[in-house]
């Protein structure tokens, strides 16, 4: 089914009451500043042009909803300094001054931001942990999670996510942007107020959107399926291997048929296990592949390989493979194409991975089978084998049952 054809509420501008601050509202916890910014706006039925009634509904529910605003850092949270030129973060209580909009969306937002904000290349397993977690102890009090994020590293974020958080029930989107909220031709301020919108969205009093998204220049991605390939323009983000899940114009689309929704009964839990020990390398012609072999041992090597997961077909790279999996560290094959993936056995130079028990990452992206196997990896709520349990589709991040 295919949610179309909706117009978002008009925004008007309306008296709602005061930013304010409480110690109590939020939880000291590593990063977090307790800080807590709740708003309200009215409702007004006429500002819908609906041509669905369950549409209409779906917005209408999204009025009452509550979204936990996560701010990490990025671009987003930036403001220029003119004496230096340079970006520098800013106080993001001051959010609905830089962005009075904010004031009359229609769901009521509670904002947490880091202690510090970092730039996204900062953030790793350890912060990934830290808003899983957070996620987890807010889950009942709200309907929904944004993350305003740095776009850099996103991708990773989001995938971390989409492992960690089990059997998620209720929509974590994940935004940033490509200029500061201050600037002014930024993309920030479409990207925070349509994010808070899909992070609000039920029907039926049930969350529309179940899984970890990015939400981008218009665009809803499935979070574990996205990739940055843009540093330059504003559609920064894509899902080579998967359809878009939502699309905001005139209207807000979401395409329901694509959204994930988890087959078990079991309730919603954070599972944040993470290992580093793994290492990522792309091969490229002429490579030395035997280099591999004078590094400490890691459990995991996810391998970049040409095409459809061909490589250099040589007596030494069969010998080097073949060394590391007798060391016990497993391969995981994934692709240097952004779209299309592993087909083991469509070429003969592709046929030494069959031979040495490589693990074929299918369609998935490189962000996803590096925070995959990072959770995966000596999980202890995990049974069976590394091999079995990674070909597994977990939470929709490769094309196979
Ligand atoms: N370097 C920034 C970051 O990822 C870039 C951005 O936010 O767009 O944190």
């Amino acid at each position: 089914m295919i949610f179309k054809n909706f117009t978002a509420p008009r925004l008007e501008r309306s008296s709602f009451c005061v930013a304010k601050r409480s110690k109590k509202a939020g939880v000291e916890d590593g990063n977090w500043r307790p800080k807590k910014i709740k708003f309200q706006w009215p409702r007004s039925e006429t500002n819908f042009q609906t041509k669905e009634i369950s549409l209409k509904r779906c917005i209408f529910e999204a009025m009452k909803r509550k979204v936990l605003l996560i701010y990490t850092g990025g671009t987003i949270g930036m403001e220029k300094d003119y004496e230096t030129g340079s970006l520098r973060a800013f106080d993001f209580g001051n959010i609905f001054q830089k962005l009075p909009e904010m004031k009359l969306i229609e769901c009521e937002v509670s904002v947490h931001p880091f202690k510090k904000p970092l730039d996204s290349s900062d953030m790793g397993p350890q912060e990934w942990k830290i808003i899983a977690n957070y996620i987890g102890k807010n889950y009942d009090h709200y309907d929904g999670f944004l993350i305003l994020h740095g776009t850099d590293t996103m991708s990773y974020t989001a995938s971390a996510l989409s492992f960690m958080l089990k059997n998620l029930r209720k929509p974590v989107v994940l935004t940033g942007s490509q200029l500061p909220i201050g600037d002014l031709r930024t993309d920030a301020k479409e990207n925070l107020l349509t994010s808070l919108y899909y992070a609000s969205l039920y029907e039926n009093n049930e969350a529309v959107i179940q899984e970890v998204t990015i939400y981008f220049e218009y665009k809803l991605l499935r979070g574990n399926r996205t990739l940055k390939y843009s540093a330059e323009y504003f559609d920064a983000y894509q899902t080579p291997n998967y359809p878009v899940l939502g699309q905001s114009g005139v209207h807000l689309n979401i395409e329901k048929d694509f959204l994930w929704r988890s087959e078990t009964e079991e309730n919603f839990s954070v599972d944040d296990h993470i290992s580093t020990d793994l290492l990522f390398w792309r091969i490229f012609p002429g490579m030395h592949l035997e280099h591999l072999l004078q590094m400490p041992k890691m459990k995991v090597l996810i391998l970049q390989v040409f095409g459809s997961g061909t490589i250099f077909n040589t007596q030494k790279t069969q010998q080097t493979l073949q060394l590391l999996r007798d060391r016990g560290t497993e391969i995981v094959v994934i692709s240097q194409c952004v779209s299309g993936g592993i087909s083991f056995g469509k070429y003969s130079n592709s046929n030494i991975f069959t031979k040495i028990g490589a693990i074929s990452g299918h369609d998935m992206t490189a962000e996803s089978a590096i925070t995959k196997a990072m959770h995966l990896l000596d999980n202890p709520k995990f049974e069976g084998n590394f091999a079995e349990i990674f070909s597994r589709n977990i939470c929709g991040e490769v094309s196979v049952n």
